[in-house]
């Protein structure tokens, strides 16, 4: 069945760069159609509700909260408010007893690093951690001069300059980039009686094949004062976003699968849903896994045979395990500001971490929300437990050939979700006594939950730079986390802005 209504764009996804693009778009009185195959909105932003009870799909911690609110006001959407966690991450485990605060005050983060290291060590320890510092403020500087514009919003004299200028601005940035971060670590804090330091502070970077980069991008963030949580978790971003776009007249249709986006004579008619309805629209927009876009959703000849083979090669990010649950117990009351991250390290040697998907081994990622923040009125509190593993583990963690969550699959993620709980019960004794509901998410439920090859929680395992207006089919455009700037909330926040005012300047 064709429906009648002709859209101006129709958005596949309603994630955060859908729903912002989508209500630039209708803002700019465009009649926009955004169709979201599940039944909430919000992708890896979303919540879900299980239990009686509103469990978020991630608990995000974001940058620069001034430029989110910017799009916000700019649409005319509710602003959102954040909290820094102080300290940012506290990080136990490689060696028994000592803890590494990471934090914005140079002072307890250096008492703390001297801490995991002998005596002898200690002189070493501050020189080696005010350079730490040092090369993170300028990597902090660098990162902040690019661009969030698309490069195909400027023009040609425009980018000239900026490949110019940017050449000569990111030295390190480049030369950061391609060091692993094991060896730089190495090379500020060398020797056997600083590897207990090493380790932890690898450990806050949960990337396989991190590069020095990785790592000093956020700890400038965490030294320039630039992590927050927002204060009602990433969803309230989405509730916001949401609102905002049906005021301005754009429509949202939820459990609505596309299974196909149509061309003819290279231009994009419409797309047709999961229930084999038609709808008809001149341009879309997709904000979804550009694999599942180009390999499912397009005719054959939507893109030229050697653009696929190089889509079907590039690596993906990991994805993760995690475990939502409530309890009686408050964890984040220990300071009047918010409780950050609590990672417990399971190796002493930092070439070990981040290798194995086993549930003790895996390095874990603990968010305790502050009470009074958490949005549960009987006086418990969400904690949630993450940790990155791989979409390949035990042959995708016993699903069936279809990713299809056999009873093998359920007892395999409870008894990985119990380990996971036991370990966290080691640094935040009796955490597991009071244990309400508990919900739990692997990378197979990721992956049926966002629609992205093996629950890549972050697109690409690094950004990559596609035209955001494909040049294979007219009508045909890009936003999200899979395009420029890259992923993260901010960043896909600004590639649905960027595909918005690419669509609307018809270039
Ligand atoms: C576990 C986890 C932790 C994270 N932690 C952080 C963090 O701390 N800080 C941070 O900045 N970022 C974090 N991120 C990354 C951040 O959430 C993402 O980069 C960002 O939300 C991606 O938004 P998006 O709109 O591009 O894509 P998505 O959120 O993936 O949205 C895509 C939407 O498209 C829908 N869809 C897919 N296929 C179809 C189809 N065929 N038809 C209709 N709809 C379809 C999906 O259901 C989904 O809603 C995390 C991500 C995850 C998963």
């Amino acid at each position: 069945m064709t429906e009648e209504t002709e859209w101006d764009i129709i958005v596949i996804g309603g994630g955060l760069a859908g729903l912002t693009s989508g209500a630039y778009l209708a803002m700019a009185g465009k009649s926009v159609l955004l169709l979201e195959q599940q039944d909430f909105m919000g992708g890896c932003c979303g919540s879900y509700s299980t239990g009686g009870h509103h469990v978020p799909a991630a608990t995000h911690m974001v940058h620069d909260p001034g430029l989110i609110n910017g799009i916000l006001v700019e649409l005319g959407a509710e602003e959102v408010t954040f909290t820094p966690p102080d300290p940012v991450f506290e990080v136990t485990g490689p060696c028994p007893g000592k803890t590494l605060i990471i934090t914005q005050d140079q002072e307890i983060f250096e008492r703390s690093a001297k801490g995991l290291v002998t005596d002898a060590a200690r002189e070493n320890v501050s020189q080696g951690l005010h350079r730490l510092i040092e090369l993170s403020r300028q990597i902090y500087y660098e990162t902040k001069s690019l661009p969030l514009e698309s490069p195909e919003l400027m023009s040609f004299f425009k980018r000239l300059f900026l490949g110019i200028s940017m050449q000569r601005k990111l030295p390190m940035s480049m030369q950061y980039g391609r060091m692993p971060v094991q060896q730089f670590l190495s090379s500020i804090f060398p020797g056997v009686e600083m590897q207990c330091l090493r380790s932890a502070i690898r450990s806050a970077v949960p990337l396989r094949g991190a590069r020095a980069l990785d790592l000093l991008q956020l700890l400038g963030n965490v030294v320039e004062g630039n992590v927050f949580y927002p204060d009602k978790g990433v969803e309230s971003l989405i509730y916001s976003l949401n609102a905002c776009f049906r005021s301005h007249g754009g429509v949202i249709r939820t459990g609505a699968k596309v299974t196909s986006v149509n061309v003819a004579g290279g231009q994009v008619t419409g797309v047709t849903l999961a229930d084999e309805s038609t709808i008809r629209g001149d341009n879309v927009l997709s904000t979804i896994d550009m694999k599942e876009l180009f390999f499912a959703l397009l005719p054959d000849k939507g893109a030229p045979g050697l653009f696929r083979e190089k889509l079907a090669k590039i690596p993906l990010s990991d994805s993760y395990f995690t475990v939502n649950f409530s309890t009686t117990r408050s964890p984040g009351t220990t300071s009047e500001r918010r409780k950050g991250v609590l990672v417990v390290n399971p190796a002493v040697e930092e070439d070990a971490l981040f290798t194995s998907d086993e549930a003790d081994l895996v390095s874990l990622f603990i968010h305790f929300p502050k009470p009074e923040l958490d949005r549960m009125q009987d006086g418990r509190s969400l904690v949630q437990i993450m940790a990155p593993v791989r979409f390949m583990h035990e042959d995708n963690w016993h699903s069936g050939p279809q990713c299809e969550k056999t009873g093998e699959y359920i007892e395999f993620k409870n008894q990985y979700a119990d380990t996971l709980i036991k370990r966290a019960d080691v640094v935040v004794p009796g955490l597991s006594s009071q244990i309400m509901d508990i919900a739990v998410a692997t990378p197979v439920s990721y992956r049926s939950c966002t629609g992205n090859d093996e629950g890549a929680a972050y697109g690409w395992r690094r950004p990559r730079m596609w035209r955001q207006k494909v040049p294979y089919t007219h009508g045909l455009y890009l936003a999200g986390h899979w395009t420029y700037p890259g992923p993260g909330v901010l960043k896909t926040m600004m590639s649905g802005k960027n595909a918005s005012r690419i669509i609307l300047s018809g270039t």
